[in-house]
């Protein structure tokens, strides 16, 4: 499918005039029109809940968007548990699925009502001795290892990743737990990542449900809830056909009739954390060529760097790119677009067929809805981007200021160092 931005080169001019690039921006009527498809997707399902995964888009605008569709939010760490509490999230409405845990951002998780997703069989007693009891209601993350595999091949690898509980410690948690007190019981699994097929939950639905009956028979254990979590994905590529959410809701309604119905589990809830499928593709990073360079290879030095978007330099991950303006120019070009890191990885692309880009072309980088600013870092003293919301009507909101040079020192602060800094630029 071709790729088209979803803003114009006339808009990017006016827009610079007041915010410079490079800068994220998201279009919120792409968003809305997402989360309201999700929501019908899994209408049919009375307890169903998609909790946002925070980390994707940390941001409070999104946030606020999600808010309005029902959402609830999944948080890994501390101050995402803060995020979601300062918009307003309630009990029961932020998942806390985090691993390697510290005993304070549990002690904060249950201060909050936040539910709590272990990620392993130890921290059953790291909780309980945490927080002197344990909470009602808990949920407990899956890995049953191995390859997880589809018809079209091998999708990821759950046997080498360090999420979860295996098969055996799942049964022995859900004893131990119920033994001591729990009353509610959720089960959540992440098996694959950016998965751009109808199939992926269905699949995953069915491993959970065949689970979540063998473990409320033997244990006794009341399921409340099976969490399907993220790892929908979104078509990077152009040549990806995008996962259609309502198709995949009715794959997952399919199963749960067969599984869950006849085993007399059918008010059991399911969950969602699904980051990159909710704004993934409706955000983009917005640079400015601003040199060219002839040597071994053709390069166009923009702006914006890896630690803007990290997905290319960190995973070779592909995103596309519309010089805006050339929308319809012949890609007969063959460029790498760079960014300023001292990384020889610090690439938004290598070997891309482009159109002639000249200095001064804006750049669309696609896709940076999810994962795009939220893993920005500080390398080489490069300060944040800007984020700005598109809105329906056309108006351009800033809901996050770029950092600036105060912000990169700020850690210094009341040490003598700080007062030495020229801050006149
Ligand atoms: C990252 C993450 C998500 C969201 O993943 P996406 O691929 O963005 O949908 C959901 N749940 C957990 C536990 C995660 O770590």
């Amino acid at each position: 499918m071709e790729k088209r931005p979803f803003v114009t080169k006339e808009q990017i001019a006016e827009i610079v005039k007041t915010y410079p690039t490079p800068f994220h921006i998201y279009d919120e009527k792409g968003i809305r029109e997402n989360a309201k498809a999700v929501k019908e997707a899994f209408s049919w399902n009375p307890g169903f809940r998609e909790y946002f995964a925070v980390k994707a888009t940390p941001n409070p605008y999104i946030i606020d968007i999600m808010r309005e569709f029902g959402c609830g939010f999944d948080c890994s760490s501390l101050t995402e548990l803060m995020l979601a509490r300062a918009m307003g999230a309630g009990e029961g409405e932020i998942m806390f699925s985090s691993n390697d845990t510290p005993a304070k951002e549990y002690e904060f998780a249950d201060r909050i009502g936040a539910i709590i997703n272990l990620d392993d069989i130890t921290h059953i007693d790291f909780l309980e001795q945490t927080l002197g009891r344990l909470p009602e209601t808990i949920s407990c993350r899956y890995n049953p290892g191995g390859l997880f595999k589809m018809s079209n091949g091998i999708m990821d690898n759950p046997g080498d990743a360090k999420y979860g509980f295996t098969t055996e410690q799942l049964f022995e948690g859900f004893r131990m737990l119920k033994q001591k007190g729990v009353k509610h019981f959720g089960i959540h699994a992440f098996l694959a990542s950016n998965t751009v097929t109808n199939e992926y939950y269905p699949m995953l639905a069915k491993i959970l449900f065949e689970q979540a009956v063998k473990l409320q028979n033997e244990t006794g254990a009341h399921i409340a809830f099976i969490n399907l979590s993220g790892g929908v994905g979104i078509p990077y590529r152009p040549d990806q056909e995008p996962n259609d959410i309502r198709v995949i809701g009715e794959g997952v309604r399919k199963v749960y009739e067969e599984v869950l119905v006849p085993a007399g589990m059918g008010n059991v809830a399911i969950y969602t954390e699904m980051g990159r499928f909710m704004t993934g593709p409706y955000g983009a990073l917005v640079t400015t060529a601003i040199h060219e360079k002839h040597t071994h290879k053709e390069y166009i030095g923009v702006d914006a760097c890896a630690v803007n978007l990290m997905r290319p330099a960190m995973y070779g991950a592909y995103h596309h790119i519309t010089v805006l303006g050339k929308e319809n120019a012949p890609c007969d070009r063959k460029y790498d677009v760079t960014g300023s890191l001292c990384e020889n990885n610090d690439k938004f692309a290598l070997d891309r067929m482009l159109p002639e880009i000249e200095i001064g072309d804006y750049l669309v980088i696609h896709d940076t809805g999810a994962h795009g600013f939220a893993m920005g870092y500080n390398y080489n003293g490069k300060l944040k981007s800007a984020e700005l919301l598109l809105k329906e009507n056309g108006e351009v909101k800033l809901i996050r200021r770029a950092e600036t040079p105060q912000d990169y020192f700020r850690t210094f602060d009341g040490l003598d160092f700080y007062g030495k800094l020229d801050f006149n630029i």
